[in-house]
């Protein structure tokens, strides 16, 4: 292709260096110093501090940034776990291409350099494009943003490719708390000659959001109100895979030369058919949702674990785990592989092709192998039993008429098999049944005061002599038996 992934961020930070931007390095996508973010889950975590007046020594002198940020959106504020797989533009792990003043220009250079990057110089057809700004909020107290449109009516965007957005689409906030302001989005219709401004932010997957211009201005607090940051501040976010899939002129994210070295690979490995880029129910076999939820996934463990992320049962590291348990029963069930060395065989590719803009992939390698590998180990022991063990519950729930899986099950997966709920919730979808978070959440509780019991019942007996210990062990399994008995 004429514009390869190399070639349009190369061009995006080139465009801003040029207009006295520094280049800036994408920073650890573990936020190992902000307690409150899971992920980072744009580019704008690393400046934070320039944001809330805080920052010290060079990162207080920065006056404009451009870089290409390693995000993870997959719990927490920002959540796309659910849609990975089945849509075309959503992944637990992207690029965010970013430049940033930091109380230097504002709106009016942010949008014409905006607009000029995308329709001069990667080209892209103005009539395709689309942009909004905030419409107001008159319980906080927030007026409408009629600057930003006539910013955009000034720049030679059409009245109808205008349009107002609320609180959810058009007022950027990190996470609960933080750094928060009005923005002003592009979205770019992947059909063309038509007039497509009723599908925007209608989550239709030919009409997809690009790039975000956020205005920042407000620091949220706890108790949810806005309180005025010291100065104002363009940040902006652009999906690169979007962006690379727009100028590829594909519709879809998967269909660019970003995916396609990742899908070539598991076709090696598995001898599977070749990815047709298919969805939902056009996608019969179930294969390229596979695929796209296993290359999906690998980039996310794999960079989650260069930078320290790594699989373990709490907070960040449960999320690690999670995923690659949810992308292992993926690779078995519709590649059928052996389980044990699957996602660190597609390594040496995203290492060949990420490796030289980010080049932590190239030295953690070994690394990022071990623990996939010892993970993946790991969960091969339980995921056989599970499975067998789901498919009694769901064949049990589907003879009772039942149309969900209880809460009971569901925990008992989690905590005897290790099966993640959102792998669980997944599964039983493929057999037609739901689940209920509140019912789950009824089972952990009842296992954790169980837990507790059990706890605060050898605190007791702080010294058990081997009868004692062996008379335990007999009741437990007793009650194991019993409560297995059911099924
Ligand atoms: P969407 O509405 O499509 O979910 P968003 O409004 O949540 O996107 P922002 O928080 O505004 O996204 O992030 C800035 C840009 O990052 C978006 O305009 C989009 O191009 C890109 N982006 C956001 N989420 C993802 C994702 N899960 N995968 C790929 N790109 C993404
Ligand atoms: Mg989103
Ligand atoms: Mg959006
Ligand atoms: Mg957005």
């Amino acid at each position: 292709p004429r514009w390869t992934g190399l070639k349009v961020r190369q061009t995006f930070l080139e465009y801003f260096a040029e207009r006295g931007h520094d280049i800036v390095p994408s920073s650890s996508v573990v936020p190992h110093n902000d307690p409150t973010l899971l992920f980072c889950n744009a580019g704008m975590n690393q400046f934070k501090p320039i944001f809330l007046g805080t920052a010290t020594g060079d990162q207080a002198k920065l006056k404009r940034a451009v870089d290409t940020q390693k995000c993870i959106r997959a719990g927490g504020k920002h959540n796309d776990l659910d849609d990975v797989g089945k849509d075309s533009y959503h992944h637990t792990f992207f690029e965010m291409l970013g430049n940033w003043s930091f109380g230097d220009y504002f709106k009016a250079e942010a949008i014409k350099w905006s607009w000029e990057l995308l329709t001069k110089v990667y080209g892209l057809d103005p009539n395709r494009l689309y942009v909004t700004y905030f419409e107001g909020n008159a319980e906080m107290g927030l007026e409408p943003d009629l600057e930003a449109k006539q910013l955009w009516l000034d720049n030679g965007v059409p009245e109808d490719h205008i349009l107002p957005g609320n609180m959810k689409d058009n007022f950027w906030e990190m996470g609960e708390t933080g750094p928060c302001g009005p923005c002003s989005e592009i979205h770019y219709d992947k059909v063309g000659g038509r007039n497509a401004a009723h599908l925007v932010n209608q989550d239709d997957p030919l009409v997809v959001e690009v790039w975000n211009n956020v205005f920042m201005q407000f620091d949220r607090q706890a108790d949810k109100s806005l309180k005025t940051l010291p100065a104002k501040h363009i940040d902006t976010g652009m999906g690169f895979e979007r962006l690379v899939s727009a100028l590829q002129d594909k519709t879809s994210n998967y269909a660019t030369d970003i995916f396609t070295p990742l899908f070539d690979k598991i076709q090696t490995l598995t001898g599977a058919r070749p990815y047709t880029d298919k969805y939902g129910k056009d996608d019969v076999d179930g294969i390229d949702t596979a695929y796209r939820v296993v290359a999906d996934h690998i980039r996310l463990l794999s960079f989650a674990i260069a930078d320290g992320g790594y699989p373990s049962n709490i907070g960040r590291g449960y999320v690690v785990r999670r995923v690659l348990r949810r992308g292992v029963r993926y690779a078995r069930k519709y590649f059928n592989t052996e389980i044990g060395s699957f996602f660190s065989s597609i390594l040496p590719a995203l290492v060949e092709q990420m490796g030289e803009q980010f080049p932590e992939l190239v030295k953690k390698q070994g690394e990022i192998k071990e623990s996939l590998d010892q993970e993946e180990v790991n969960f091969a022991i339980t995921l056989d039993r599970g499975e067998k063990q789901f498919e009694k519950y769901a064949a049990l729930a589907i003879k009772n008429g039942e149309s969900k899986l209880s809460g009971a099950d569901v925990y008992r997966l989690y905590d005897t098999f290790g099966f993640p709920e959102d792998l669980t919730k997944l599964m039983a979808e493929e057999r037609g049944l739901t689940i209920s978070e509140e019912e789950v959440e009824v089972a952990r509780e009842k296992a954790r005061e169980a837990s507790k019991a059990v706890k605060e019942s050898v605190t007791t007996f702080p010294k058990l002599n081997v009868h004692q210990i062996a008379e335990l062990d007999g009741q437990l399994k007793i009650a194991r038996t019993d409560s297995d008995a059911k099924y």
